[in-house]
This record gives structure tokens, C-alpha cells and sequence, in this order.
């Protein structure tokens, strides 16, 4: 059975007093929920005062984004090895990074290859946009960037991902997917195309999560699917009852 996991993406949200605050104010009723992986991605500069309250939890720490090289001249930048200092976790190829930073699927692969160099667990975000889900392409697409993202990892590398789907047009927009319809893309065509690359097995071993306008409200329905196994979820982990949402998550799944 595939463990469940969680993430909450702040974006660019929170200072280090806000992110403190309200961890502080999350963190006892996160760490009651067992039997699923819970992961807070607060922006670069809340990371470390985070991590310190995060350490006598069993709650995970991630980065939103890294680059591939170890060290050098690429200002602004941050290289695996110092998110895996203070993470456990790191989103890669987010819509936003693609949309707004010009990250391609082989940007993202590279990520991919260091992150687990380094031991970090990657979140891999793919989706199709809102014409791309209007021109029917959404399989074509979700499946292209799953097969850029994962390009040379080996079955034992691929089965050890998450992988999130977010369809771009279900994010940030509180429209989000029905549970029924993000369930499919995930059995058919992402499970799919890994049960392609690799075999049945490794397509069955990816935790996948589903992601956009996710809600205490609407997860529920989305782990009842059982090919849904999470969620990264962004606007509702801004909020107190992000504890709620974990914890309808952990019960749709079965988990006391
Ligand atoms: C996200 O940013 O990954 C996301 C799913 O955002 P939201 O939950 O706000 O739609």
C-alpha cells in the first residue's frame, strides 16, 4: 500500500515571524495525524527557523524549487545540497516555475537526477493547461511531461517519486478538477505511461497526489480515489485548517 502524503506549497507567502506563528499554531494537530507523510514548503527564507520547530515532529520540510549544479556562479540560485541541509522534500517543475521562469521538462529532469543524488524526496509537478485541457490534449501532454521529467532514471529511481497533478486551469482558481476526472489522468496516463517506460510495478509504487483548489472540503472525495494518494496543495495550506485537510485525507484513506 502506497503511504499517503500531504504538502502544503506557501509560494511566496509568510515572513519568518508569520511562518513561526503559525507553525507553532499547526504543528501538534499535523503531528497527530499518523500514517501519512505531512510536508510544510515555506519560501527559502523561512526554511531553516521552520526546520528548528520541525525537529522534534515527524512533519517534513520542503524547498519549492532548487537548481542542479552543486555550487558556483548562478546568483539567486540554491544548489541540492544546501536544501537537503535543512529538507527532506523539494517541488520541481511547479506550473508557476514553468509558466513564469521558463522551466522546461528537461530543466525539471536534471532537478530530478540531483534531488536524488542528494537524497531528497522530489514532488515531480505536471499538468496540462486550460486550452491544452480544451484541444483534448491533456493525455499527450501529462504523458510528455512525464516521460521529459523521468528521462534516465532507472524503475528503482522512478518508483520512489511523488509525482503531482495539477491541472494548471484547477490552480489557485477554486475550480478544482472532480476527483473522478483527476483520478483517470493519474491511472490512465501517468501510471500509464511509467507501466510503459517501466512495468506495472513501478507505475503502481509512485505515490501520486493530486493538486489544485484541493480544500478540507473537497479532499475527501479526492483520496477516495485509489489512485490518489495526496495532494500539494497551495491556498488551503495557508490557513489553520490545513490540519482539517490532513486529517479528512488521512480518514478517506482509512487512517485513524
Ligand atoms: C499549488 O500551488 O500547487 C496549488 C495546488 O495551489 P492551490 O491549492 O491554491 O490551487
Amino acid at each position: 500500500m502506497r503511504r499517503p502524503i500531504v504538502a502544503g506549497n506557501w509560494k511566496m507567502n509568510k515572513t519568518v515571524a508569520e511562518a513561526v506563528d503559525f507553525v507553532r499554531s499547526i504543528r501538534h494537530g499535523l503531528s497527530e495525524v499518523r500514517g501519512v507523510d505531512r510536508v510544510l514548503c515555506p519560501p527559502l527564507t523561512a526554511l531553516a527557523p521552520v526546520r528548528e520547530l520541525l525537529l522534534p515532529t515527524s512533519i517534513l520540510l520542503g524547498a519549492q524549487n532548487m537548481h542542479w549544479e552543486e555550487k558556483g556562479a548562478y546568483t539567486g540560485e540554491v544548489s541540492p545540497g544546501m536544501v537537503k541541509e535543512v529538507c527532506q522534500v523539494v517541488i520541481l517543475g511547479h506550473s508557476e516555475r514553468r509558466a513564469y521562469f521558463g522551466e522546461t521538462d528537461a530543466m525539471v529532469n536534471r532537478k530530478v537526477v540531483a534531488a536524488l543524488r542528494h537524497g531528497l524526496l522530489p514532488i515531480v509537478c505536471v499538468g496540462e493547461t486550460e486550452a491544452q485541457y480544451d484541444a483534448g490534449q491533456t493525455a499527450e501532454v501529462v504523458g510528455g511531461q512525464v516521460r521529459g521529467c523521468l528521462a534516465g532514471l532507472s524503475a528503482e529511481q522512478a518508483a520512489g517519486l511523488v509525482i503531482a497533478y495539477e491541472p494548471v486551469w484547477a490552480i489557485g482558481t477554486g475550480k478544482a478538477a472532480t476527483a473522478g476526472g483527476a483520478g483517470a489522468v493519474i491511472g490512465l496516463t501517468i501510471r500509464g505511461t511509467i507501466a510503459e517506460l517501466y512495468d506495472e510495478a513501478t507505475a503502481q509504487s509512485v505515490r501520486v497526489q493530486y493538486g489544485g483548489s484541493a480544500t478540507p472540503a473537497n479532499i475527501a472525495e479526492f483520496m477516495a480515489h485509489p489512485d490518489i494518494d495526496g495532494a500539494l496543495v497551495g491556498g488551503a495550506s495557508l490557513k489553520p485548517d490545513f490540519v482539517e485537510l490532513v486529517r479528512s485525507a488521512a480518514a478517506a484513506k482509512g487512517i485513524a
